[in-house]
């Protein structure tokens, strides 16, 4: 074990500095975590108004796979994280002969490809939907009918429901993975969800692991739209199942980070309800946005924590929360705000937009916390903030 990472200042006489890759919300989110420790901060990103880039003390805009700004991260940053999945692992790789990488560049290309990824559920004994992997016309072929009505899914770089085509025959699933351009894919049978959930868990290089209370998730047209934290939100058993399944798969994987495990809650069968494992994301989610105000440590922070080596009690929630994802349909046709001072008067209201200088339907524009003392409270305002933002009653 190397020594922790402490922040203020360094040998040099500045502020050590903690890298990102990636400069989305998560990376700004990660980079607010780290500044209020006392990092300074550094984020690769090709965008000039990157959200991230925009409030790092600096900002190397260059290629993810660009020679020069990796050695520029790595010679300004002590240690490098990363914010979306698909950054190229040999990137990292790259990095982490200079610098710790955490989450590393192993664990990533894992979390990029849904057929390793589902491999190592397997692995790790924890259930996923049935699925095939089609990379060739044979395989195609050999797709068990079982699997249909399914979902075609591309192996790489999916997100928010892109890259992924509902099929209900062999002949839409020919046609699907024409349309996909014959990409390697994985096929899943189609599951009568019940409820979605999620867990964020964070593991340090000592291999302490602490986790964020079980998420329930609320999708619309594949794009996450709520997230509900609070006790009873889902069955005991399922939350507890979902927490020691998250755990495995991190340390299946020797993990070192935040990692979030998606999950779905099925029908058992015999009356009851089980839980399958949909994906991962090798970085902080969407999902635990709610524990930047309703934990005692926020996923970010727990994202700086393990990367710099720095002690990870476990977290507490201490406040109820929902949490409204805001996607650019919200915003009028002539890219009118909506209402936020008439949001902004519900008690526990927390705002938080990424500064992203257009909307677009569908696009993550920004979320929306609520906390309150009580489960009725936070559900109230919550739909009070709903419906004042045009977002469906949930
Ligand atoms: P993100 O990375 O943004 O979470 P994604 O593009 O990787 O999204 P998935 O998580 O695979 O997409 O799927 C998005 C949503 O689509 C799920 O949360 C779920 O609501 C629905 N979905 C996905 N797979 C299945 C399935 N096998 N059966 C039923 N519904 C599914
Ligand atoms: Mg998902």
């Amino acid at each position: 074990m190397s020594a922790p990472l402490l922040p203020g200042v360094g040998a040099h006489g500045g502020l050590i500095a903690l890298g990102v890759m990636g400069g989305g919300q998560l990376g700004r989110m990660f980079v607010h975590a780290a500044q209020q420790m006392g990092f300074a901060t550094v984020v690769l990103d090709p965008d000039a108004h990157s959200p991230a880039g925009l409030v790092s003390h600096k900002h190397i805009q260059t290629a993810y796979d660009d020679p020069q700004g990796l050695a520029q991260l790595a010679q300004y940053a002590v240690a490098v994280t990363t914010e979306f999945e698909n950054v190229p692992a040999p990137a990292l790789r790259q990095l982490a002969a200079q610098r710790p990488v955490a989450p590393s560049a192993d664990a990533v290309a894992i979390a990029q490809d849904r057929a390793a990824e589902k491999a190592h559920f397997d692995r790790c004994g924890v259930p996923c939907a049935p699925y095939a992997v089609i990379a060739s016309d044979t395989q195609l072929a050999e797709v068990p009918d079982a699997l249909l009505p399914g979902i075609l899914k591309t192996a790489r770089l999916g997100y928010d429901g892109k890259g992924q085509i509902r099929v209900a025959n062999r002949a839409e699933l020919a046609a699907a993975w024409d349309e996909l351009k014959r990409v390697p894919c994985v096929l899943e049978q189609r599951l009568q969800l019940l409820d979605e959930c999620s867990v964020v868990v964070a593991r340090g290089a000592d291999g302490a692991l602490v986790h964020l209370p079980p998420q329930r998730n609320l999708h619309r047209d594949g794009i996450l739209a709520v997230t509900e934290v609070f006790e009873e939100n889902l069955p005991q058993a399922l939350a507890e199942s979902a927490v020691s399944a998250a755990k495995s798969i991190a340390i299946g994987l020797q993990y070192v980070g935040v990692l979030c495990v998606e999950f779905f809650v099925v029908p058992d069968g015999k009356g009851g309800t089980r839980l399958v494992v949909n994906e991962m994301a090798p970085r902080p989610h969407n999902s635990g946005h709610y524990s930047i105000e309703a934990c005692d440590v926020s996923q970010f922070d727990l994202q700086v924590r393990t990367l710099a080596g720095l002690p990870l009690p476990q977290p507490r929630q201490h406040s109820p929360a929902i949490m409204l994802n805001l996607l650019g349909d919200i915003w009028g046709p002539n890219g009118e705000n909506p209402p936020w001072d008439r949001v902004l008067a519900l008690p526990g209201a927390h705002l938080h937009l990424y500064g992203k200088l257009s909307a677009r339907p569908g696009r993550k524009m920004g979320h929306l916390t609520l906390t309150a003392p009580t489960v009725a409270a936070v559900r109230a305002n919550a739909l009070a903030a709903a419906a004042l933002l045009g977002i469906a009653p949930f």
